[in-house]
C-alpha cells in the first residue's frame, strides 16, 4: 500500500490529498468524483454485461420451472409484466452495453433497469397465490444480492434500489392484505438482506475506491518531480511526442523553451543545498506562469534546467514569452550573493520554435535546438533570452538532421 503522507511519497495533487484525507462517506471531492465514476462503468461494462445476461436466463429459467409445475398461475398482468417491462429492460441495457460511445445513457438506463429488476419482482411475487408466494418469496434477496453486486451500482444507488424494493414489498403486501405477522416477517428479511449487502459493499466500494486513488498517484508519482511538482523528464517525453503529432496534423508551430537557473551551483554553495532547494521550488512556480493553456506543458528537465513547450504559438509571441519567462524569474527577487549577473536569481532561456509541418527535423532536433539557444544566451552573459527557429537554424549551420 502507498503512504498516506504526503512527505513521503513527495507528490502534491487532489489525488494525494484525497489519500490522505480519506473517503468515509465513498464520495471524492468534486474535481475526482466525476472523472472516477467514469472510469468505473467504463471498467465495469462488460462485467455488468455479463451479469445482466445470467440474471436474465437465471430470472427466466425459475419463472418456466415455475409454469411446469404449477401451469395455473399464468396470469395476463404477470405476463404483460415479464415480457412487455422486465424482458425489454434486459434486453435494452445488455444492447447498451455494446455501445461504448453511450456511457451517460447507459448508466442512466442501467439505474432505470435495476429499479425494474428489483421492483417488477415484487410484483410478480406479490401476484402468486399465497402458497406459492411464500415458496417464491426466497427469491427476492436475491434479487437484493444481485442489485447491490452484479450491476456495478455504488453503494449508495444499490441501497435506495434495495429499499425501495422492501418498501414496494410492504406497500403491495398491506394493500393485498396479507397477515401483519407475514407482512412484518418478509420485510425484516429484506431489510436484513440489505443490510448485509450494503456493508458487504461498502468494504467492496472502498477498496475499489482506494485502488482507483493509489494507482492514479503511482502515475503521477511516475511522471512528476518529487521536490517541485513539476512534470519530469519522462513525462516531457511523452508530451512531446503527442504535441508534435498534433501540431503536424494543424500545420500549427510548436515551441520548445530550455531555462536554466544562471550559477546555481554557487548558489548551493554560498546559500546551501536547502536553500538551493526552496529556490527550485519558487523558481518552478515563476516558469510555470507562462503556460497556462490546455496543451502547454511545463517540467523540470533535470536539476536546476526547466522546460516548456507551447502551442501554436509563433516566433514572436515565443520571444515575447519567453522574456516574460525570464522576468517573472527575476520578479521573485531571490537574493543571490554569488551572481555573477545581478544580486537576484536570473535565468538563461534558450528557445526554439519549429513548425513540424514544414521541417525535416525530428522532435529530439528540436530540443537539440533549443539547447543551443541556451548555450548561447549562457555565452553571451546569462540573464538573456535567445531564440531560434528550425527553418532558419537549418540553412545557417546544416547540422540537424532528422534523427
Ligand atoms: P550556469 O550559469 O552556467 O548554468 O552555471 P550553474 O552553476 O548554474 O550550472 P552547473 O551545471 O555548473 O551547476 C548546476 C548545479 O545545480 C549543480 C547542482 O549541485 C545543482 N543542483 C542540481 N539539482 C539540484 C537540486 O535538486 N537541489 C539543489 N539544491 N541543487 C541542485
Ligand atoms: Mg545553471
Ligand atoms: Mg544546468
Amino acid at each position: 500500500m502507498i503512504t498516506k503522507r504526503p512527505a513521503e511519497h513527495g507528490v502534491d495533487s487532489a489525488i494525494a490529498r484525497q489519500l490522505e484525507s480519506g473517503f468515509p462517506w465513498l464520495r471524492f471531492r468534486k474535481e475526482l468524483e466525476p472523472a472516477y465514476r467514469d472510469e468505473h462503468f467504463e471498467r465495469n461494462r462488460k462485467f455488468v454485461r455479463v451479469t445482466l445476461i445470467i440474471g436474465f436466463l437465471l430470472s427466466a429459467a425459475i419463472f418456466l420451472l415455475g409454469r411446469v409445475a404449477v401451469p395455473s398461475v399464468s396470469t395476463p398482468l404477470a405476463d404483460g409484466l415479464r415480457y412487455g417491462l422486465l424482458t425489454p429492460a434486459f434486453v435494452v441495457t445488455i444492447a447498451l452495453s455494446f455501445l461504448s460511445g453511450k456511457r451517460g445513457l447507459f448508466r442512466r438506463v442501467l439505474l432505470v433497469t435495476a429499479l425494474i429488476i428489483a421492483l417488477s419482482h415484487v410484483a410478480l411475487n406479490l401476484m402468486l397465490p399465497a402458497e406459492l408466494r411464500q415458496l417464491a418469496f426466497a427469491g427476492l434477496p436475491v434479487v437484493i444480492v444481485f442489485v447491490f453486486f452484479a450491476l456495478g451500482l455504488f453503494l449508495q444507488t444499490a441501497l435506495m434500489v434495495g429499499l425501495l424494493m422492501a418498501a414496494g414489498y410492504a406497500a403491495g403486501a398491506f394493500l393485498l392484505g396479507i397477515p401483519p405477522g407475514q407482512l412484518g416477517y418478509s420485510v425484516a428479511i429484506l431489510l436484513a438482506t440489505n443490510v448485509i449487502c450494503a456493508v458487504g459493499s461498502y468494504v467492496l466500494e472502498h477498496a475499489m475506491r482506494l485502488r482507483y486513488l493509489e494507482s492514479q498517484l503511482l502515475e503521477e508519482m511516475v511522471e512528476k518531480d518529487g521536490l517541485t511538482g513539476l512534470y519530469n523528464r519522462r513525462a516531457f517525453d511523452r508530451y512531446l511526442e503527442s504535441a508534435w503529432a498534433i501540431a503536424r496534423r494543424q500545420r500549427s508551430p510548436l515551441t520548445v523553451m530550455l531555462a536554466d537557473i544562471d550559477f546555481f551551483k554557487a548558489y548551493n554553495d554560498h546559500h546551501g543545498h536547502q536553500a538551493g532547494d526552496e529556490c527550485l521550488r519558487k523558481v518552478a512556480g515563476a516558469v510555470s506562469r507562462v503556460a497556462r493553456r490546455p496543451l502547454d506543458f511545463v517540467g523540470r528537465y533535470g536539476g536546476e534546467e526547466f522546460i516548456v513547450a507551447l502551442f501554436d504559438v509563433d516566433l514572436e509571441a515565443a520571444t515575447d514569452l519567453a522574456e516574460r519567462l525570464r522576468n517573472h524569474v527575476a520578479g521573485l527577487r531571490l537574493p543571490h550573493r554569488a551572481s555573477k549577473v545581478a544580486q537576484t536569481v536570473t535565468i538563461s532561456v534558450g528557445v526554439a520554435v519549429v513548425n513540424p509541418a514544414e521541417t525535416a527535423r525530428s522532435l529530439e532536433g528540436v530540443i537539440q535546438l533549443a539547447d543551443q539557444s541556451l548555450y548561447a544566451a549562457k555565452r553571451q552573459g546569462r540573464n538573456q533570452v535567445v531564440v531560434e527557429e528550425a527553418a532558419e537554424a537549418m540553412i545557417q549551420t546544416g547540422v540537424f538532421k532528422s534523427l
